[in-house]
């Protein structure tokens, strides 16, 4: 087994996480808590368990959604971050750095599956170029997103 590093954090950067070893749990729940705690069709969750997981800046504001259920999200920009139930704590999927080297391996609270989540891929696919038109403002769009890394400092210091 390679021990890996994996990094995350919020929309903003007031939140940040380090993750050592080896992510393997990974899942789609479409529980309607779930939904509602992520504002979502389904939340995209990994479970740390057998890794050293770390708050590396600030902390998250938490939600007990149930008698054994809590969630974290960004208390500054809203973003969801975890669940954390008796089974260990399961992180946001989206919220890492590289989502797409978490690939999820199975479907979790299927009874509440919103149905037409089984045609998503089948919709019409448009680049963001594509609705400059409809959307002009793109063009001059300034992210205050922060970056998919770790920062010394965030906001960075204006030079
Ligand atoms: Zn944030
Ligand atoms: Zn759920």
């Amino acid at each position: 087994m390679t021990e890996e590093t994996y990094t995350g954090g919020c929309q903003c950067g007031a939140v940040r996480f380090h993750v050592r070893g080896v992510l393997k749990d990974i899942s789609i729940c479409h529980c309607r808590m779930c939904q509602k705690a992520f504002g979502n069709f389904f939340a995209p969750l990994v479970n740390t368990k057998g890794t050293e997981f770390e708050w590396t800046r600030g902390e998250p504001k938490t939600f007990q959604s149930s008698n054994v259920v809590t969630r974290g999200f960004c208390g500054n920009c809203g973003t969801p971050l975890y669940y954390d139930a008796p089974d260990g704590l399961a992180i946001a999927v989206g919220a890492f750095d590289h989502p797409e080297q978490l690939r999820p391996v199975v479907q979790f609270g299927v009874e509440a599956k919103i149905a037409y989540c089984d045609e998503l891929p089948s919709l019409p696919t448009r680049v963001t170029e594509d609705d400059l038109e409809a959307a002009p403002f793109l063009t001059d769009l300034i992210s205050y997103q922060h970056p998919d890394h770790d920062t010394d400092q965030w906001p960075e210091a204006k030079s």
